[in-house]
């Protein structure tokens, strides 16, 4: 079962990483509370360092397509 997940934030479409079970997480990048059950996933890693290297992919692939 993953136990880290990666979410948009709904006000900044930041990416962020939460921990499986946690309801809320503060985003770094405009500081709202970030529901965790009602943002949109866009992916689950089984450790921190997995979900770190997803969240670099993502940000890179966001950035190549401009
Ligand atoms: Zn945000």
């Amino acid at each position: 079962m993953p136990v880290t997940i990666v979410v948009v934030c709904s006000r900044c479409g930041g990416l962020l990483l939460a921990k499986a079970g946690q309801k809320t997480r503060t985003c770094p990048y405009c500081g709202s509370k970030v529901a965790l059950d009602r943002a949109k996933k866009v992916a689950s890693a089984e450790n921190a360092y997995e979900a770190s290297e997803i969240l670099r992919k993502l940000k890179s692939d966001a950035s190549a397509r401009g």
